[in-house]
Order: structure tokens, then C-alpha cells, then sequence
């Protein structure tokens, strides 16, 4: 689609002062409203991205707006030196979801892994008896955890780590799915096993059925922190609160972010029980942002409205409707379509080129949706969205996909 003279002139003044880290469409976004955005021509999008699933309450809700604007009237950020009156109420409705005894609240994701990382290593020290600087833990193939040194030193992605070295140690990584491999793998000083429910980044990739029970149980017979990293798969994304809650498994550590703020605020949190968040004393991890009484107030409002207008029954059931009409496109594009809920990817054969073209086809007729790992086109609109709405986007992909 040829670019616009106003949205060349926003993008020229980015790339202009911008670091070149990434690689967006050529749309340069004003306002938003629900499922859909609007940019700088005063052209509206269906958003099928969701902000990487921190919007699945839809953009600027005002259930999350209104609470916002009152708290930043008040009082919005005091620092951990002091307390405030927020932030006990959203660590208290984080433990509700969780049913865990302890929340620690950060910013970003890649705060919070980091977070769980500390803790595991921690835990394995002064609980389980692991000799100094000896803890390991264990990691999957193809994950997503984020981008500090520590992260991106046990990522499998070339371009996510070359030139950042040297890395940080004692990460071990097996194939994501096996549980043969997560057996053997650990020994007495593993800490933890940290891995996604379903791997968003790394292209939706859907574990078999069992594999998140089976690797609890195995992480329970072995006295291994089993930590959840639910960032992306959380708040109703995959038809489930959690999508660990698939498979009945309460995992020891909790790692949330993104849809925790709807969208208004960085805000994360680690969740687990006193057994485990006891490890850390005074002075031993912090935050200047973190459990602010602004992000606290709008994280109390953003899962309140996750739970009120139960979206994760509707991603469960908009999300069934919606890749079994994708799978009757038939498309001879398509080696395969997956997800859970409102996370849905298509993968596109390797002999039909890479998704890209595919999302700037679907980009021209109106739906924003970002390929992920070259062949896969990812659909995670706001759980919101109206079975109209993804009648009216199925119509434009079908025309992309026949
Ligand atoms: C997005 C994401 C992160 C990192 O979150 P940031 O807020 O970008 O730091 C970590 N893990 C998963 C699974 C994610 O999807």
C-alpha cells in the first residue's frame, strides 16, 4: 500500500531520532477505541494484535480509564521507602487469581522473569540446600522471555542474542514439549523449570495435551520450582484465566505482565506462596516504580474488568469459532492453523514465502496482525471483540488466504 504523506512524515521524524530496533507497518497510530485503532490518514483498523495481548480488555477501556484519571489526581507514585493505600488492594486481587500467598509487583515483563529468576536461584540456595552459585535452571527451545543480558543469554533466537554476550550462566535448555528431555535434565542443583504454557513469540506454538501436568508432576517429584511464565497466555488470552488452568496445574511461580494494565501502564507481577517469596528480605530486590499506587490502581481495575465481563469464557468460545471458520478457508497457503482461545496462529507454508506479505494484504484491508517468526500470522484481537467484529475480519482474510 503506498505510504501516505502524513504517516511518511511521522515515520520519517522516528526512524530520524529512533534507535533501528525495529521493524513496523506503515502505520502510524493516533487513537483507539475497543478492538479498533485509527491513524494519522483517518484510516480504522481492527486491531488483531492486542499490543502482544496487553490490550485484551480493548484499547483505552473506560472501566480502566476512569480509575486512572482519579488515582493521577491523587497520588501516583510515593516509592517502596513509603507505603500506599493501592497497592495492598491489587496485591490482594493478584493472590485472588492466582490463589498464591504473595505478590511481587514490577513494571515489565522482562522485570518480573528476572524477578522469578532471582527467587529461583534464591529458593535453591537457602531452601533446597544447592551449594553456592551452583543453581541451574532449565529453560525450552524457541522461548520468549524477554530482552535483559540475563534473558536473552538463554535464548535459541540468533538475533536476539548475537553481539550481547558474555551471558549470564547455568541456563539449560531442552526441546519445549519433552518432558524425557526435562527428566534427564535436572539433577541436585536444578532450581527451576521456567517455560510458556504456549509459546507466543516463537510462532503460537501449542505443547501437546498433558505436557503442562506432566512437567509439574515431574518438577513436584524432583523439589523444582515450576514457574509459569503466563506474560503473554495470561488474563483470558487462551480461553482460560491462566493457561496453565488448562491443564488443572497451579504452578509455583507466577509470571504476569502485559494484560495485567490493559494496556494503560508498564506493570507486571511475580505471584507465589510465603514458602517461596520468603527468600527475599529487605534490600535484596526492588523497584522505584514498582507496586506504585497509579500502576496498583489500574491493575485493581484491569483485572476487575478481565473477571466482570468474564473474558476468558469469551476468548474460549469467539476463539473456537473463529480458527474453526479460518480452518474452512481451506487455504492452499496454510500448513497449519493453532492456539487456545483468542490466540490463534496461521502458519503459512514455506514454498508460499513468509507471513509478512500476508499481514500487509490483511494490513491494506483494514486488519492489523503481525507475522511472528517468519512463517506465522498472529490473531489475538481484544477478548472483547464482537463475534460481528471477527465475522467482519474473517471476511478479509478470507479473501487474503483463497
Ligand atoms: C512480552 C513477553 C515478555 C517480556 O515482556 P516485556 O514487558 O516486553 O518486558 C516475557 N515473556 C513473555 C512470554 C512475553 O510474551
Amino acid at each position: 500500500m503506498k505510504i501516505g504523506d502524513i504517516t511518511k512524515k511521522y515515520i520519517e521524524k522516528s526512524e530520524k531520532h529512533g534507535a533501528n530496533n525495529y521493524h513496523p507497518l506503515d502505520i502510524v497510530i493516533k487513537k483507539a477505541e475497543g478492538v479498533w485503532v485509527y491513524d494519522v490518514e483517518g484510516r480504522k483498523f481492527l486491531d488483531c494484535l492486542a499490543s502482544y495481548s496487553a490490550v485484551n480488555q480493548g484499547h483505552v477501556h473506560p472501566e480502566i480509564l476512569a480509575p486512572a484519571i482519579e488515582q493521577m489526581k491523587i497520588l501516583t507514585l510515593t516509592s517502596r521507602a513509603f507505603h500506599n493505600d493501592r497497592m495492598g488492594d491489587f496485591l490482594e486481587k493478584v493472590c485472588t487469581i492466582t490463589k498464591k500467598e504473595k505478590v511481587l509487583p514490577m513494571n515489565t515483563g522482562a522485570e518480573a522473569v528476572e524477578t522469578a529468576i532471582k527467587m529461583a536461584r534464591k529458593w535453591a540456595y537457602k531452601i533446597k540446600g544447592v551449594p553456592r552459585d551452583k543453581a541451574e535452571i532449565i529453560v525450552c527451545e524457541n522461548n520468549f522471555h524477554g530482552r535483559t543480558t540475563t534473558i536473552v543469554g538463554f535464548s535459541t533466537e540468533e538475533a536476539y542474542r548475537d553481539g550481547f554476550g558474555p551471558f549470564t550462566p547455568n541456563f539449560k535448555i531442552i526441546p519445549y514439549g519433552d518432558t524425557e528431555a526435562l527428566k534427564t535434565s535436572i539433577n541436585a542443583n536444578t532450581a527451576a523449570f521456567m517455560f510458556e504454557p504456549i509459546q507466543g513469540e516463537g510462532g503460537v506454538i501449542v505443547p501437546r495435551d498433558g505436557f503442562i501436568r506432566e512437567s509439574y508432576d515431574i518438577c513436584k517429584r524432583n523439589n523444582v520450582l515450576f514457574i509459569a511464565d503466563e506474560i503473554q497466555t495470561g488474563f483470558g488470552r487462551t480461553g482460560r484465566m491462566f493457561c496453565c488452568d488448562w491443564e488443572n496445574v497451579e504452578p509455583d511461580v507466577y509470571i504476569m505482565g502485559k494484560a495485567i494494565s490493559g494496556g494503560f501502564y508498564p506493570l507486571s507481577a511475580v505471584a507465589a506462596d510465603h514458602s517461596v517469596m520468603q527468600v527475599f528480605n529487605p534490600g535484596e530486590h526492588g523497584s522505584t516504580f514498582g507496586g506504585n499506587p497509579l500502576a496498583s490502581a489500574i491493575g485493581i481495575a484491569a483485572i476487575d474488568v478481565i473477571l466482570n465481563y468474564d473474558l476468558p469464557r469469551r476468548s474460549f468460545e469467539l476463539g473456537n469459532y473463529f480458527k474453526n471458520e479460518l480452518i474452512k478457508i481451506n487455504s492452499p497457503y496454510v500448513k497449519e492453523i493453532r492456539g487456545k482461545g483468542l490466540f490463534v496462529g496461521v502458519e503459512i507454508k514455506q514454498e508460499c514465502g513468509t507471513a509478512r506479505p500476508f499481514c500487509e494484504k490483511l494490513f491494506e484491508k483494514g486488519i492489523l496482525a503481525k507475522e511472528t517468526h517468519h512463517q506465522v500470522i498472529r490473531f489475538a484481537p481484544p477478548l472483547i471483540i464482537t463475534k460481528e467484529e471477527i465475522d467482519w475480519a474473517l471476511d478479509r482474510i478470507r479473501e487474503v488466504l483463497s
